[in-house]
This record gives structure tokens, sequence and C-alpha cells, in this order.
């Protein structure tokens, strides 16, 4: 991937996403022009409907724009295959979603590997990734146990090891904390800000709760699938003591 720090890691131009057709059509987005750089972290914040997990799927490659051109690390996706795209996202994009959907019948560690797996790493390079990844999360001693075994705040952690396992350039989280209580979502946003701190790793998350907004670098605002604001952070909330062992 193109290490020229000149060129944004995510630059979307005109981005529209219509959903139906004819009379009944609805934007979900309506012309977003944004630029993210490599090391970025980028809360997106708007209400209900605004266009965030719109624009969120299309970041991700698990949508395409109806027109306009996004670019990721320089290169124009849309001219890519579907596999081509499958690729790009299994290897170099990690996602962690509200709801933790973490396979039940597989250990911790087996739920780290799996995307490794589709992504065609061999099974050593599988397995030495999943170990150094739930290190990075503080949950090594955890790697046996079935996500029933897990409360929701280490089941979050898993799952961001899981999305990290591979290396990826960017993290895209949709309300990571939205459905933990207050200690946990802070730990996850700690993690979120250690992995951007030490890895460089680019994220990017939706929320809609300007305490957990407050832990990015930067706050871009949705209305209607429009940005309507887009600043640095001020009042930045720093990385809260972390890693406390919870068994
Ligand atoms: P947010 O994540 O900010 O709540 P969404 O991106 O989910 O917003 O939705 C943006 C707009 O697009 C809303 O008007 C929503 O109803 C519409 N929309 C989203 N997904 C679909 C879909 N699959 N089919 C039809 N309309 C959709
Ligand atoms: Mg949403």
């Amino acid at each position: 991937m193109n290490g020229d720090v000149g060129i944004p890691l995510i630059q979307t131009h005109q981005l529209q996403r219509n959903y139906g057709r004819g009379d009944a059509t609805v934007a979900g987005l309506a012309g977003i022009d944004l630029a993210i750089h490599r090391g970025e972290m980028v809360a997106l914040m708007g209400p209900s409907g605004s266009g965030k997990s719109t624009l969120m799927q299309i970041l991700g490659l698990l949508d395409r724009p109806t027109s306009g051109n996004y670019r990721l690390s320089g290169s124009d996706i849309s001219t890519l295959s579907g596999s081509q795209q499958a690729e790009l996202r299994g290897r170099r994009i990690g996602f962690v979603f509200q709801g933790i959907h973490l396979l039940p019948r597989l250990s911790a560690i087996q739920n780290v590997e799996l995307p490794m797996v589709y992504a065609r790493f061999s099974a050593s390079e599988r397995k030495a990734l999943a170990r150094q990844s739930l290190a990075r999360v503080g949950l090594s001693h955890l790697a046996n146990r079935r996500p029933t075994q897990l409360s929701g705040g280490q089941a979050q952690r898993i799952a961001i090891a899981r999305a990290v396992a591979p290396g990826p350039d960017l993290l895209l989280a949709d309300e990571p904390t939205g459905a933990l209580d207050r200690a946990s979502g802070r730990a996850v946003l700690a993690l979120f800000q250690h992995l951007n701190a030490d890895l460089g790793l680019t994220i990017v998350l939706v929320t809609h709760d300007s305490f957990v907004g407050r832990h990015a670098q930067r706050i871009v605002e949705l209305e209607d699938g429009r940005i309507v604001a887009d600043h640095l952070v001020e009042d930045r909330i720093p990385p809260e003591q972390l890693m406390e062992v919870d068994v």
C-alpha cells in the first residue's frame, strides 16, 4: 500500500448513495467529500438516519456508492472487481460493530483466527497473529473461553482483537460501545486510543454520544447525508488507565 504521507488513506469525492428507485428514492448520502489521513482517529457523529452507517459500509467496501468516488490509499476502489475488493477488505480493513458477533461454538482465539482463514493466511501465520492480537487487547488468558463465558466488554475486546489481527490499515467501528456499560465502554475506547497511538492504526468510529466522540482527535458530523461540521477535538479525553486484569 502507498506509504506516501501526502496521500490520504481515505478520500471521497461527492459520494452519493440512494436507496430505492424513482419517487421512492431515499438519499442515504447526498454528496460526501471527506479525507482521512493515516494515523487519524475520527468520530463520525450525527442523529439517527443521518447516513453514518451508510458511509461506513462504503468506506469498508461492503457497499458501493450510487455516484461519486472513493479512493483508498490513492486507488479508486470502483475500478476493483468484487473479489479484489474482498481481498482488500480482508487484509486491510477491520470491522467492529455494536452487536458483538462472535461465533458461539468457537473459542475466543478461534474467533480471532476465523477471518484470516477467509483472507487466506497460512495456518501458522493465523495462529501467531491471533495470539499476538489477544495479547495486544490484554486477553491472552481468555483465549480458550467460549463467547458465553465472557462479559460484554471482554467479548467486544475479543472482537477488536479479531478486527486488528491481520494488521489492517483501517479500523471501522459502528457504535462499538453502544451495547456496553460505561466502564466496559471506556475500556474499549482506551483500547482504541492505544491501538491508534501505538500502532498508528487509522480509526473511524461512529457514535451519537459526544462523550465517546471526545476520545477521538477529530469529529465529523453528518446530517441528512451531508457533512455539516468537521473539527478537531480540543478537550480530548485521554486514555484511562487500562488493562486491569479482568478474569
Ligand atoms: P445512521 O447510521 O446515521 O442512523 P443510515 O446510514 O443507517 O443512518 O441511514 C441513512 C438514511 O438512509 C436513512 O434515511 C435510512 O432510512 C436510509 N437507509 C439506510 N439503509 C437503507 C436501506 N437498506 N434501504 C433503504 N433505506 C435505507
Ligand atoms: Mg447507524
